[in-house]
This record gives C-alpha cells, structure tokens and sequence, in this order.
C-alpha cells in the first residue's frame, strides 16, 4: 500500500516534468511549431483589415543543441530576386542536427510584389514593406503584416539579417549596411556579423530612427530593441546570378559559424570598403536614360553617369557624380520619370569604423 502510492506519487511528478519539458521544447511563429532537431513550414496569417488579408510563409529551423534565436528575412521587395532564391536555398542548408538554436527563415515578405512582378512596393496599398516599421494593426496590409513581423519575429529573435538587392530596374554591385547604435556590445556583435557575411563594401548607417514607435525600417527594428542586425544586397534587375546567390549563402552560413549556431571557422573579410555617405542621384525630368558607367565602378566627383534624351532623341540632361566614391547601383532600364532614381554613389569613409 505504502509502495504502491510512492509509485503514484512518482509517475505524476514525472508526468509533470514532461510536459513542462515539452511546452518549452517547442518554438512556434505563426502557424509553424518546431521541436528540436526539426524544422517546420508555415504561414504568418495577416488579417483582412482595411484591405485584404495576406499570408507570408515562415520556416522555423530548431536546432537539435541549444542556442540563440537568429531571424532571416527577405523579399520584402518582392522582385529583389536573388535575395529571395538565396533564402530558398538556405531551407534545405541548414541542417537541424547541426544547428545550435533556432532560424527563423521568412523568405518572402511581400507575396503580390513576387506574383505581379510589381517593384519597390506592395501593390495592395502601394507601400514600401521596408518603410512602415513597427507597423500598425489597424493599418493597411504592409502595415499590419510589418505589426505581425515585429511581433513575431523581431521580438522573438536575438539576432536578424534583412536580405535585399537591386530591383528590377536597379544595376546593384553588392553590399552590407552596418548601422552602429552607440551600444559598445551590441555594436562589437553587429560588426562582427557583418565582417563574418564578408561582402566586400559595407555602408557606415549612423543616422536612423531611434524612436520604437517610428523605426521605419526591419533591421533598425531590431536594432533599436538591442538586437544586433544587418542589411545585406546582392543581385540586380531581375537576375538570379549564381555569383549574387552564392555570396548570400555562404554569407550566411559564415555568420552563422561567427554566432556559433553552426560548427566551423567563419570566413570574415579582411579589409572592407568601408563606406560613410550614400548620395541619391535623381531626376528632375522624364524622359529615355543611357548609363555611361557600370554598377561598382568607381567615379571622380563630376564624372558624367549617363545621359537622358527626350522622346524625340535630344539631349536634355547629363547626370553626374556630386563626389568621388563608388556607383553602388544605376538605373538598369531606359525608363525615367521625373524623381526616379538614377544612380546611387557611395563615398568612402575616411576611417575604418
Ligand atoms: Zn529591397
């Protein structure tokens, strides 16, 4: 009798145990729950509101060891393609049973940008998905998904890289941006990040929103909560280059090692461009754009960028470099209308950070 209920006692306290075990062995974004040494797909269901319903598909990859939670997220630009084929080859690459902690892989943010080839926008509301950042749950749908991504994904990770690149009519050399926030250890971490991805020129981001209610941006999301972030961009108008997915993989993989979630030695650049001022070449005018340089070339200040003709074939602008530095991306189609953007010039920092 007296054994029989120290048995009784025993089982259910045993029973206990597993279940607390059990609730915490699960990691769950949106409608997709992993168990270590196991990956699950699923959806981030955003509500229909003022306007339509969307949903955006989540791979949560729980490693079998422990460790820290790392978001990759691309295709917020929906037309940015090599970023999102560079997260689709990533599914299959990270093996669970390797991983220590947990990846959470939102390949592409913006769904009806991919469907209806439509760039820079979503064409539900007509808003950048990387300008609207918190997010709102009352707002239209770029709005309210960013609300879900924010708080499902930027709350729940410990680190995040955004994924970009040139959009269908942007010619983009690639590069990282590195958004110091005056945190000596978070910024230690970031910079390492971005050392271990190893892209070659890599933008100094001082001036951001530290607002949380008016962060704009995915990665200054994260940042101004304490997480270190990146933004990485590869790949240009429309193309999916083996060279442009291949360094966004293997970026990946190699902060990976840096953050230790997977085993091995990361591969960090040694000696980075390290860029300090971005400048926007625009146009005032409408009309027909023939680049006279390429993406990553680099130009004296006053170099002549390309030249504009109206439609009857006159000259009638001739874009130049404001500074000296390195055209990061140039208008890779003939279509111009007036505030488009012709050329982006990076200016080298005088200082490694
Ligand atoms: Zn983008």
């Amino acid at each position: 009798m007296r054994m029989l209920r120290r048995t009784m006692l025993v089982l259910a306290f045993a029973s206990a145990l597993s279940s607390t075990a059990f609730a915490q062995k699960s990691f769950t974004v949106g409608t997709a729950t992993a168990v270590p040494g196991h990956r699950a797909d699923g959806y981030l269901e955003v509500p229909a509101g003022a306007d339509a319903g969307t949903r955006i598909p989540v791979i949560v990859i729980y490693g079998a060891k422990p460790g820290h939670v790392l978001a990759l997220v691309s295709g917020a630009h929906g037309t940015e393609y090599a970023s999102i084929i560079a997260l689709e080859k990533l599914i299959p690459a990270i093996d669970p049973s390797q991983l220590s902690g947990t990846v959470v892989l939102l390949p592409l943010v913006n769904v009806p940008s991919f469907l209806l080839k439509v760039p820079h926008v979503n064409p539900v509301d007509n808003k950048s998905m990387n300008r609207y950042y918190p997010g709102k749950s009352d707002g239209t749908q770029t709005e309210r998904a960013s609300f879900l991504i924010t708080k499902e994904v930027v709350d729940r990770c410990d680190y995040l890289i955004d994924y970009h690149g040139g959009d269908l009519d942007e010619s983009l050399r690639p590069y990282a941006y590195w958004g110091p926030t005056g945190k000596v250890e978070q910024d230690r971490i970031s910079k390492e990040m971005v050392l271990a991805f190893g892209l070659d020129h890599i933008i100094i981001w001082r001036e951001r929103p530290t607002d949380p209610a008016a962060t704009r941006y995915l990665d200054n999301t994260a940042s101004v909560h304490g997480k270190p972030s990146i933004v990485v961009e590869a790949g240009h108008a429309g193309t999916t280059e083996t060279d442009d997915v291949s360094l966004l993989v293997n970026g990946t993989l190699s902060t990976m090692r840096a953050l230790k979630m997977l085993p091995g030695d990361p591969h960090p650049i040694e000696n980075p461009v390290w860029l300090e001022k971005i400048i926007d070449v625009t146009s005032d005018i409408e009309g027909i754009f023939y680049p006279l340089v390429k993406r990553g070339t680099y130009v004296s200040a006053n170099a002549k960028l390309g030249y504009v003709t109206d439609f009857f074939g006159k000259l009638i602008l001739e874009p130049r470099a404001p500074e000296s530095g390195v055209v990061l991306h140039i208008n890779a189609v003939p279509s111009l209308k007036k505030g488009d953007n012709i050329a982006n010039i990076g200016v080298v920092a005088a200082h490694a950070p």
